[in-house]
């Protein structure tokens, strides 16, 4: 069977289950690197230069651990999902720049994702991307139904049961008892994780930050817990048509949360990410309208894990002192 690696990282924990879907509807094995280790790590920083930011690393160290355990490399060139709204121009070039750092990879799937351009171009790189295994035309149009119908599922999946995708892809692979999954509705705290998937779920780089979080009793809620219309509708009212793909997750999930109010909010991003460090200003703003403790954390190759979780207990003794008084 032929096999394709999707590397563990940037666009995976959006999309792996209706990628899988769609190459296993077509015949095809999809393996997937494992989770960041210091291996992965130290391989990804030395292909890329050093202005490259930490998740693009990343990600070059998943095909890396990847390169000899499949035929195809599958990465999307993503430019945009919605109307006007871009990716960072790394994700753009993210196929030619493997292709560049990574000699060793396996042929890459590099269908062009660009929604500006209309839904025929869309459904021409898919069918492109599909006649890799399939001549069937048919064939390959119920493989993108079967991708449509995976990612909708995975997405609800995680706003009905507010789990994150981790625990989500999990439990596609698991069949044992899944009561460990349900959300812990009774702790005293909620706080809102705001930042990429790539960044807020990546334990190497954040310190297992949500996990450490929910075993300081605070009942953590992420961008996927909410209803992505939720967070569209709160983009949109508060800075209008978004330019970036990926603002329903920062500036969108912020208000969001703000407005349900919750007890405090913490960004994640990368240091040196420039979308982020507007974004995550804007949030930052509504916050202090809110009166919502909002704590910032910039995250790079040397961020150590003593720092982060004294400035972790420090915010969260502010939370519950506000708490307190507000009460
Ligand atoms: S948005 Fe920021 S963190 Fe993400 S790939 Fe672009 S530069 Fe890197």
């Amino acid at each position: 069977m032929v096999r394709v690696g999707i590397p563990r990282a940037l666009s995976y924990y959006q999309y792996y289950p209706g990628w899988k879907a769609f190459f296993e509807a077509l015949g095809a094995d999809t393996v997937v690197s494992p989770p960041t280790n210091k291996a992965i790590f130290t391989a990804g920083n030395s292909r890329a230069v050093a202005e490259t930011c930490l998740p693009v690393k990343l990600f070059f160290g998943h095909v890396i651990s990847l390169a000899d355990k499949c035929d195809y490399m599958f990465i999307p060139a993503l430019r945009s999902l919605g109307q006007k709204a871009y990716y960072c121009s790394k994700f753009i070039g993210l196929p030619d720049m493997t292709k560049a750092l990574v000699p060793e990879c396996p042929p890459v799937l590099d269908p062009e994702i660009d929604l500006n351009k209309g839904r025929s171009s869309l459904h021409h790189a898919i069918y492109s991307l599909g006649c890799h295994f399939s001549s069937d035309k048919s064939k390959i149009k119920k493989a993108v139904e079967q991708a449509e119908k995976a990612h909708l599922a995975y997405r609800k999946e995680m706003s009905d049961r507010g789990i994150t995708p981790i625990q989500a892809l999990d439990e596609m692979h698991r069949d044992e008892d899944k009561s460990y999954l349900e959300p812990d509705i009774s702790p005293a705290l909620s706080v809102a994780v705001i930042g990429h998937q790539y960044v807020i779920y990546e334990d190497y780089i954040n310190h297992r930050l949500i996990s450490r979080l929910q075993t300081m009793g605070v009942r953590v809620l992420t961008p996927e817990m909410a209803e992505q219309e939720s967070l569209d509708i709160a983009m949109t009212r508060l800075g209008g048509a978004p330019h970036w793909s990926f603002e329903a997750d920062i500036i969108g999930a912020g208000e969001h949360y703000l407005e349900t109010k919750v007890d405090g909010i913490i960004s994640v991003a990368v240091f040196g990410c420039g979308p982020d460090s507007m974004m995550v200003d804007m949030v930052r703003h509504r916050a202090s309208e809110f009166r919502t403790p909002f704590l910032h954390l910039s995250l790079d190759e040397h961020t150590s894990e003593g720092g982060l979780l004294t400035r972790l207990e420090a915010f969260l003794d502010m939370v519950r002192r506000r708490r307190r008084v507000c009460a």
